[in-house]
């Protein structure tokens, strides 16, 4: 088969690999139908040395397609299913698991990212490939509903799998819901998940702050209700007051988590509100300053991290179902696979009008 491989800082390239097989009753092979580049695969590109990643390394973990093979013990899934996988592999029994918190299973790896840090599952290739193998597939797999199962709705299928689920996880952990008011920090894929995922919260005002004019316009079809473009904390304190009730938002969503964002994170919370903090910077060793001083005055919660692997997609599934989500438009570049080395290049130059690449597969 064909699949994406690292072979060292800044080189990537599309060819010939070995076809995965069944390596435990618990695996499932699945046939890609559609992939994606996600924001923090553009840290291996630049840095994949750094992060022990050897060369040969099959990239990707935002993946959805249709069940080959399955193991012996596999319930859940059989072969000719159209499935997504969740970013990362999850036992769904360990205790971690069964307290939804899938980002400490004891037995999770993390599809094409395994080198750097999720070892513990055992090394699983990426899914930028014409197939994968899921280990541990009866949690890891989740079958596709009747009522999106058109090949056309993949593009809304697809963010579910990572960037809608973390959106949402910044959400969901700053305890976010109906009539509360939201601000998302970064206009990528994640911040637009967030200002989608608010809006199907009900959320009452959602204010994206991010620099480009076209996704900030895509953050409004998404359902923000303001966006702002200043980095300037005493601008960003007026004018997210202007736009709430006078005091700040209940929840930030911080997308971005640099020092400059949390000091834009902080202007726009109100006293006793919640920042949930989704970005990367710290694995590329920029550790963001926290004002500690106003989180201790005006008690904020900072939290985030993560996402538990596939804890959220059954209920973002419903509410796709429901016609309350499609976060279709985030993907707004379609690819063969050959040409996935061009969609990571223009994803790190940010290229115009590009937010995320997908990589289509038939
Ligand atoms: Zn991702
Ligand atoms: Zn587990």
């Amino acid at each position: 088969m064909r699949g994406l491989v690292f072979h060292g800082n800044r080189d990537l390239r599309v060819e010939q690999v070995a076809d995965p097989a069944i390596l435990a009753p618990t695996d499932a092979i699945v046939r890609v139908t559609m992939a994606a580049i996600c924001g923090s695969d553009l840290h291996v590109l630049n840095a994949g040395e750094a992060f022990g990643f050897p060369a040969g390394s099959r990239l990707g973990h935002e993946f959805i397609g249709v069940v080959e093979e399955v193991g012996a013990d596999v319930r859940t899934v059989a072969p000719g299913d159209a499935v997504l996988s969740a970013a990362g592999v999850s036992c769904g029994q360990c205790v971690y698991c069964t307290e939804g918190k899938r980002y400490a299973c004891t037995r999770m790896s993390m599809f094409g990212w395994a080198p750097r840090l999720w070892q513990h599952g055992g090394a699983v290739e990426g899914g930028q490939s014409q197939f994968a193998r899921v280990p541990l597939a009866d949690a890891t797999l989740y079958a596709v509903p009747e009522a999106l199962a058109e090949p056309s709705r993949r593009a809304t299928l697809l963010p579910l799998v990572d960037v809608m689920s973390t959106g949402w996880h910044g959400l969901v952990s700053g305890d976010a819901g109906p009539g509360c008011d939201v601000v998302v920090i970064g206009d990528g894929a994640v911040g637009l998940s967030a200002v989608h995922g608010a809006r199907a919260m009900g959320a009452n005002a959602i204010i994206c702050l991010g620099h480009h004019e076209d996704r900030l316009s895509l953050a409004l079809g998404l359902g923000a209700t303001h966006t702002l473009t200043t980095r300037d904390p005493d601008e960003i304190r007026q004018l997210v007051r202007e736009a709430t009730d006078g005091h700040g938002a209940h929840v930030v969503v911080d997308s971005v988590s640099n020092t400059s964002s949390m000091e834009g994170a902080h202007a726009a919370v109100r006293a006793g509100g919640t920042i949930a903090c989704l970005g990367m910077d710290h694995f590329m060793g920029q550790t963001p300053s926290v004002n500690w001083f106003d989180q201790f005055t005006r008690n904020i919660t900072i939290t985030g991290g993560l996402i538990p692997m596939g804890h959220y997609v059954h209920g973002l599934l419903d509410l796709a179902v429901a016609g309350k989500l499609d976060p279709s438009p985030i993907l707004t570049t379609r690819l063969a696979l050959d040409d996935a080395p061009d969609g990571y290049r223009m994803m790190a130059e940010r290229a115009d009008g590009v937010v995320k690449v997908a990589l289509e597969f038939e």
